[in-house]
């Protein structure tokens, strides 16, 4: 064991120690009647992800890595609210080593299970919870960022062995226990420990670091806006910050590959353009910070709050020469409003993040000259058909990953531009996010949203048809689409 974790342990010991005592009425109060919190909060696509009888409003995370060796020690400490009277309730974890929980400052009692999606951590305070109330969790934990779990993982080891997180949608549980389910948002700081040679990033403002005299440092960030657990960002590696304002004057901070800032600086540098243009749609951009983790570990692109984490196998240019992976810095930055701010209640809204990102990164591709939207449209459309028999129609997927949610969904939007013209569904998509903002929306809420904007009430159909049929309506303006059986 090291000095700095023998540090961080009093820290931690000493932070449950002044934890805020029980509150609420006293046990004997009538009608208290406190019960198991449920395993699961009932996802269509993940029954078992998230917990029922609490939700958190704050997450405080400390993370003290230590590189090529992959341990780690760590404490989470979640500020939550009962939503139920509560004889116990669970947190989602997955291949950790659980050393210590405690709440209200009290040791609780735990118990570990194997969940459907990684693992069931019970935990059983010392005294009941009650609805309404507030409480607060610490749970002190180490384990190895290569530890075998029950599940997949969402550990991404680069070539400077360090790591960065990429867990949408449900793999929050292989940092920290959680309550991992996109309907929780919450607030969050983190305190991550790199040694010399490294940095830290997380979701948020970097907001101090304490150097130590081993030449490690621990480096603090806050996220002010709510995030779930879904968008975690967290990293460990050998990075260059780079940093920028967009022409609003909105920090950018990005995290390149250490040696390559040459290469990286000029692609980074794209960002303020690629705000403006969003900016001009949706709005004032909805969190306090942001921009890009390239990383050669990881070969996806993840629209993490405040902080996109993008494989460092995307930025090559073209056949022609043109730089189309601002296509994918687009797309993701579109998350940013759509999937992050305004967030899906459960898995089987993903749409709502993902065809809107598909379809702005599809007409930025068009007004570059690089790509034309009707042309995508029509080989989607011509394919949707035996997407929606095989994995759903784009508002009822039967999992994750697939075109039915991403071009799909974009075509829904497509479909619906064309039906209600330009204007009607610059507003929709435009006051989106300015409505939902900081919130969890289910198809539902898009459905009566558009509705509201346009006052068209046939458009509630016309939605639902492209949402939920088993086949395409006919194109608005295009009778001559066809399907491929
Ligand atoms: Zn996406």
């Amino acid at each position: 064991m090291t000095t700095s974790r023998r540090s961080f342990l009093t820290k931690a010991a000493v932070a449950a120690a002044v934890a805020v005592p029980v509150l609420g009425p006293p046990a004997h109060a009538a009608g208290f009647d406190p019960r198991p919190g449920a395993d699961g909060v009932g996802d269509p696509l993940y029954p078992t992800l998230g917990n029922g009888g609490y939700q958190v409003v704050h997450y405080d995370l400390t993370f003290d890595f230590t590189p090529v060796t992959y341990d780690f020690t760590a404490a989470v400490t979640l500020n939550a609210r009962a939503t139920q009277d509560l004889s116990s309730f669970n947190l989602d974890t997955d291949g950790h080593t659980i050393d210590a929980v405690t709440v209200n400052g009290r040791p609780a009692q735990v118990a570990l299970s194997v969940g459907k999606s990684g693992q069931e951590l019970t935990v059983t305070p010392g005294a009941p919870l009650h609805k309404g109330a507030p409480f607060t969790a610490t749970v002190t934990y180490h384990g190895n960022g290569k530890a075998p779990r029950a599940s997949l993982s969402g550990w991404k080891f680069g070539t400077d062995g360090g790591f960065a997180s990429a867990v949408q949608s449900s793999r929050a549980d292989t940092f920290m226990p959680c309550n991992d389910t996109p309907s929780d948002k919450s607030t969050w700081t983190f305190h991550i420990t790199a040694p010399e040679g490294y940095v830290a990033a997380a979701n948020g403002e970097l907001t101090g670091k304490d150097k130590r005299a081993d030449g490690s440092a621990v480096w603090h960030f806050a996220l002010r806006e709510r995030m779930p657990t879904e968008l975690l960002g967290i990293a460990v590696v050998k990075g260059t910050y780079l940093y920028g304002t967009s022409h609003t004057g909105l920090p950018l901070r990005h995290v390149v590959p250490q040696g390559q800032e040459d290469t990286y600086g000029p692609i980074v540098a794209r960002t303020p353009d690629h705000l403006a243009w969003l900016e001009a749609k949706f709005g004032k951009y909805p969190f306090s910070v942001y921009g890009l983790h390239i990383y050669d570990g990881y070969t996806d692109a993840l629209e993490n709050a405040t902080l996109t984490l993008m494989g460092t196998n995307w930025f090559k240019p073209n056949a022609d020469g043109d730089p189309t992976y601002e296509n994918t810095m687009v797309h993701e930055l579109t998350h940013q409003w759509f999937g992050d701010s305004v967030a899906p209640n459960d898995w089987q809204q993903a749409w709502l993040n993902e065809g809107p990102a598909v379809y702005y990164a599809a007409l930025y591709s068009e007004e570059r000259g690089w790509s034309l939207m009707a042309d995508k449209m029509k080989a989607t459309y011509a394919k949707l058909d035996a997407v929606r028999a095989s994995d759903g129609p784009p508002g009822l997927p039967k999992g994750l990953g697939g075109t039915n949610i991403y071009d799909g969904g974009a075509l829904v939007l497509y479909a619906l531009q064309l039906h209600v013209g330009q204007r009607k569904f610059d507003r929709i998509m435009g006051l989106w996010p300015r409505r939902f903002r900081d919130r969890t929306v289910t198809s539902e809420d898009f459905i009566g949203h558009a509705v509201a904007v346009t006052g068209d009430r046939s458009l509630d159909a016309f939605l639902r048809d492209w949402l939920f049929g088993a086949t395409n309506p006919p194109m608005p303006g295009h009778p001559d689409w066809t399907v491929v059986a």
